[in-house]
This record gives structure tokens, C-alpha cells and sequence, in this order.
């Protein structure tokens, strides 16, 4: 029987909603107006999309957006003086910088400058700590939105067999962190493991953070498993044209349909979570600043 498609859009856009929900009702009993405030550095066609399309979402939730864009010649104390006045300004709650960075500019020393508490991508050394070690953390947005999927769909995780493929320090980690956290039992596969397949088939939920165009078979994959696709990979379709191409995911989808329980289609899956978790991370970080409690459901 083919797997139930987890509808990542339509996901994210109850998400949003209860975003705004959210902003509506920190506006109207505590005079907050949450604000994330996102950097570019460059002119790099796809971060200028990114960068975009959040500005329009934080705006479209009720929160307030301060875009700041930068030449790519930028020096990297001019950053990090920005960085410290929106450290500094009560009225922006999240603060992300735009990745990747211009060469010159050492990334880690940039995320490492920003407040913590306004850290809403999740990748400060304190948060990445702060997750391994079950304290209350900024969690970063790709791992968050598959583990919102990944309860709303099962309920509970615990004890379940979890694999995670993968082991960036922006997806595939903290993903299992956040599985660990739910109580399953997680194995974390990467380009050295031995017998890929046969860890696979061992997963009751099986997470596909890799950037290899339908790597995952069908025939890795346990019948009945949770598959959750992050990859999100172009391949050219000559067929349509010179030029053309079209988004796949880390997993075979049409193999591996007929096989798992569940899985997240690409594109459509776990792509849409991603801003929507950001929006979520910046209400939970404006209520953390003001010390008001924080809504149910937006965050680990
Ligand atoms: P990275 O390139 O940083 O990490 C890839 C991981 O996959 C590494 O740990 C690597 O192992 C492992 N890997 C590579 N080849 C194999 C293999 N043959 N067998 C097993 N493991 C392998 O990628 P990211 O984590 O940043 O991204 C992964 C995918 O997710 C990409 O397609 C990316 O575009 C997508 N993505 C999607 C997002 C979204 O919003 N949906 C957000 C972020 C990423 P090793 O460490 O041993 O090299």
C-alpha cells in the first residue's frame, strides 16, 4: 500500500498561523511586537531569494523584519558591529546572518557574536551546546520543522528506532539531538558507515540529511517507517529542455512510496518547515526577552 504523504506546506502553514496567532496575542497583552533581523552579506542569487522570501513571512505574521545588506567587500568588524547593535536593540528578538559568508569573514566567529538568546538559527556554540545537553536552547529550524512533522504524525517517538543519514552540524546532529531528546533510540549513519542499507532497514524513522540526489532505495527501507527526506538536490531534466531541472530528494520517492509508511515528499516536504520554524524560533525568543511564557507547540 502506498505511504501517506506528509504535506509539508500545508504543515508549515498551520504553523504560520499559529505564529501569527501568537504575535496577535503578545501585541494586544503585552505591547510586544516580536522582530527578526536578517544580514546579507553579497549578492548571491539564492541567499537573495532567502532572504526575501523571510522578510515577506515575518512580515506577513505581524512581526517586524530589518533587512540589513551588505556590499560583499564588507569588512568582517563592520559586521560584527552591526551584529553588536542588534544585539543591543530591544525591538529585534532573532537575528540571523545570512550563510554562506563571503571567504574573508570567518562564519563561526560572526554566529558566535550574536546574543545567544537571539540566535534564532540554533548554530551559536552555546545552543549546540545547550541541546546536547537538554537545556532550554534556540533549536535550529531544518531539525526542528522534522520534529514537529515528526510528532505530529506518530505522537509519541519513544523508544522508536531512529536513523538520521547525515552528520552536518546544521541538519544531521542536531536532528538526532532533538530525537534523542523525544526519547528514541538513534543511530547517526554518515559517508564512512558500514552496510548504509542494512542500517536503514533498521529504522522505524529514517531522516535522509545527505545532498545525494535518491541515494535511499526502496529496498532500504523498513515497510511501514517515517521517512523524512531534507535533501533537496537539482538535477538536470534534458527532457524538458536545455537547462531545466527539477528538484529530488536524498531518497528514491516513487521506490519508497510503495514501501514506508509515511514520508515527506520533495519538493513540498520538509522545505516549507524551514522558515515557518524560523518565525516560530523569533515569537519563542521575543517572549523569552520579555519573560512571558512560551506558546505550546512552536518549538522542542
Ligand atoms: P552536508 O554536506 O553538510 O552533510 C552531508 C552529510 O551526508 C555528511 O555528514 C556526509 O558524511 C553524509 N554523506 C555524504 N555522502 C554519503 C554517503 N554516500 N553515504 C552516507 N552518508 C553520506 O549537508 P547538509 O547537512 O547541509 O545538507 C544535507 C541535505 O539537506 C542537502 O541536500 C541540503 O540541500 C539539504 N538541506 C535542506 C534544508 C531544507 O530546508 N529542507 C536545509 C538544509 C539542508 P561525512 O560527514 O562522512 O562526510
Amino acid at each position: 500500500m502506498a505511504a501517506t504523504i506528509i504535506d509539508g506546506k500545508a504543515f508549515a502553514e498551520g504553523l504560520r498561523a499559529k505564529v501569527g496567532e501568537h504575535v496577535a496575542t503578545l501585541k494586544a497583552k503585552a505591547g510586544v511586537v516580536p522582530g527578526l533581523a536578517v544580514v546579507l552579506v553579497g549578492e548571491d542569487p539564492a541567499s537573495q531569494v532567502y532572504v526575501r522570501n523571510k522578510g515577506r513571512q515575518t512580515v506577513e505574521a505581524g512581526m517586524q523584519s530589518f533587512e540589513h545588506r551588505l556590499d560583499a567587500d564588507t569588512g568582517e568588524a563592520e559586521l560584527l558591529a552591526l551584529i553588536a547593535r542588534l544585539n543591543a536593540d530591544p525591538a529585534v528578538h532573532g537575528i540571523l546572518v545570512q550563510l554562506p559568508l563571503p571567504g574573508h569573514i570567518d562564519a563561526e566567529g560572526v554566529i558566535n557574536a550574536i546574543a545567544p538568546e537571539k540566535d534564532v538559527d540554533g548554530f551559536h556554540i552555546s545552543n549546540v551546546g545547550r541541546l546536547a545537553t537538554g537545556q532550554k536552547s534556540m533549536v535550529p529550524c531544518t531539525p526542528l520543522g522534522c520534529l514537529l512533522m515528526l510528532r505530529a504524525h506518530l505522537g509519541s517517538l519513544q523508544g522508536a528506532e531512529a536513523v538520521v543519514v547525515g552528520r552536518s552540524n546544521i541538519v544531521g546532529k542536531p536532528m538526532a539531538q532533538l530525537l534523542l531528546g523525544d526519547s528514541a533510540t538513534v543511530t547517526i549513519a554518515h559517508s564512512r558507515t558500514r552496510d548504509l542499507p542494512q542500517v536503514c532497514r533498521r529504522a522505524d524513522i529514517l531522516v535522509a540529511a545527505v545532498g545525494r540526489p535518491r541515494m535511499i532505495e526502496g529496498g532500504w527501507i523498513k515497510p511501514g517507517a517515517t521517512v523524512i527526506d531534507v535533501g533537496i538536490n537539482r538535477v538536470p531534466t534534458p527532457e524538458k529542455g536545455e537547462g531545466k531541472h527539477r528538484l529530488v530528494g536524498d531518497v528514491d520517492f516513487e521506490a519508497a512510496v510503495e514501501v514506508a509508511g509515511a514520508i515527506t515528499p520533495v519538493p513540498g516536504g520538509v522545505g516549507p518547515m524551514t522558515i515557518a520554524c524560523l518565525l516560530a524560533n523569533t515569537v519563542t525568543a521575543a517572549c523569552r526577552a520579555n519573560g512571558l511564557p512560551e506558546p505550546e507547540g512552536l518549538t522542542a
